[in-house]
């Protein structure tokens, strides 16, 4: 789809230059796509484009991806291969040219209702970034959804959830909820139909399926019956805010223009999963969200640190539009309604009397600080060269840049603690 206009700026000056470049990709070494903004690409340079991209589409289209299902699913089990190196489902006819390679054998019909417990997670930290939801975490969230009454979920990066729905759809016959899966990751179009998935990018809004992918987004999001949609999203978190938000908006209006009037100014709920430390930037975008305390955890999340109490800490949040007080939190997990605030903490989380609001961001306990006039965490102490609460070691000369990603001062985003991984 789409590239994304970027500004070079370099330090001191005010003006940038302006370029175009991949937006799912944010690593030049997986797409080196780049032009000037003002720059002429002579016709030589398009058609070579034009080729490379023809060059590079998947094997198979998603509707050959769907045929190719029915016949898989018609072998027995013996016949059942899945190649691990081409990441993709085989038919007897194909072993041969695959011969040299790695295969699942006897892939079960549940193996097939949860692809991403074979599919191996994408992890290439800037692009893909996959990482999947923990049982419990998934669980969660789908409970949660149902309790709040939802009987469609537009999945929209959260395979492990659409899966967890789909199949729960396919075993027990009461069970009420759809979803439709948008994703840039096409292996996914091997295990599902084009009314359960869509090859999308959610950083320029882009269906590779085209208009009769947006048909089906379209379709889905229209409330008939009753039946009400929420949009759930867990975006890879080196992403730019900005450009998902715009993405996000896009759907929102679409949900909105299949409504019946009835719907005036409102919403459609969402559930945007992110860490903690993108609060302002999401809150400046969408400023009907708030940050849900749940802290949401991870099967191959390195970003996990063990707590004091041996529970593992993630700094992965929900941000929703939705009434704070109806997310309602596990008890048993240790969370508590406070009244005060209305919505559900987590049990560190302290009501400050002074900020009149449970003010900790990452679980543990925070303290007030008089001279910031806020609550900050508790390892951090009033610096008075730098004005400001920081951590003892820090250094005060660096302030003068800011990360991209956390905001603060002294390091950039690629160098970010915030999105260290192991
Ligand atoms: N926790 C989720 C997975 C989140 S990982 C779950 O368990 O279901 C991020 C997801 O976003 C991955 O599925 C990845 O394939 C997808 N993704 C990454 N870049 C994307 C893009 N540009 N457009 C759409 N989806 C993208
Ligand atoms: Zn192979
Ligand atoms: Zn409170
Ligand atoms: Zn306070
Ligand atoms: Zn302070």
């Amino acid at each position: 789809g789409p590239a994304l206009l970027f500004v070079k700026t370099s330090q001191g000056k005010e003006e940038g230059r302006r370029f175009y470049a991949c937006s799912a990709c944010r690593d030049r070494k997986d797409c080196n796509f780049f032009q000037w903004e003002d720059e002429k690409v002579s016709e030589t340079r398009l058609a070579a484009r034009e080729e490379y991209n023809r060059n590079h589409q998947p094997t198979f289209t998603h509707r050959q991806n769907v045929e190719r299902y029915k016949n898989f699913v018609l072998l027995p089990l013996s016949k059942r291969r899945f190649c691990q190196e081409c990441q993709q489902l085989l038919l007897p006819a194909e072993w041969e040219k695959h011969s040299s390679h790695r295969f699942l054998c006897d892939i079960s019909t549940a193996q097939l209702k949860s692809p991403s417990q074979f599919l191996y997670p994408l992890e290439n930290k800037k692009t893909n970034a996959q990482y999947l939801f923990a049982d419990r975490s998934c669980q969660f969230l789908l409970n949660l959804l149902i309790d709040l009454g939802f009987r469609r979920v537009l999945s929209v990066g959260t395979p492990r959830l659409h899966e967890m729905i789909q199949s729960k759809a396919s075993q027990e016959e009461d069970f009420r909820v759809r979803s439709l899966l948008l994703d840039i990751d096409f292996r996914y179009s091997q295990f599902y139909t084009e009314d359960e998935f869509c090859h999308y990018n959610m950083f320029n809004h882009y269906f590779f399926g085209g208009e009769a992918a947006h048909e089906t987004c379209r379709k889905f999001l229209y409330e008939d019956n009753g039946e009400k949609v929420i949009m759930v999203t867990d975006p890879p978190f080196g992403g730019l805010v900005e450009a998902l938000a715009s993405s996000f908006k896009k759907l929102m209006a679409m949900w909105k223009e299949t409504g019946k009037e009835g719907q005036g100014n409102k919403e459609m709920p969402m559930f945007w999963i992110f860490p903690y430390f993108f609060e302002s930037r999401i809150l400046d975008l969408f400023p009907s969200f708030s940050m849900m305390d749940y802290q949401v955890d991870y099967d191959n999340h390195a970003l996990y640190k063990h707590g004091k109490t041996g529970r593992r800490q993630s700094p992965v949040r929900i941000f929703t539009n939705l009434t704070p007080r109806m997310i309602v939190l596990p008890v048993e997990e240790g969370y508590r309604f406070c009244t005060i605030c209305q919505r559900y903490v987590s049990s560190g989380n302290q009501h400050c009397e002074i900020c009149n609001s449970c003010t900790s961001k990452d679980g543990r306990r925070w303290k007030h600080c008089v001279l910031c006039k806020k609550c900050v965490k508790p390892s951090w102490f009033h610096c008075n060269n730098c004005n400001c609460c920081a951590l003892p070691n820090h250094s005060c000369e660096k302030t003068d840049s800011c990360c991209f990603v956390c905001g603060k001062a002294g390091h950039k985003r690629s160098a970010c603690p915030s999105l260290s991984r192991s």
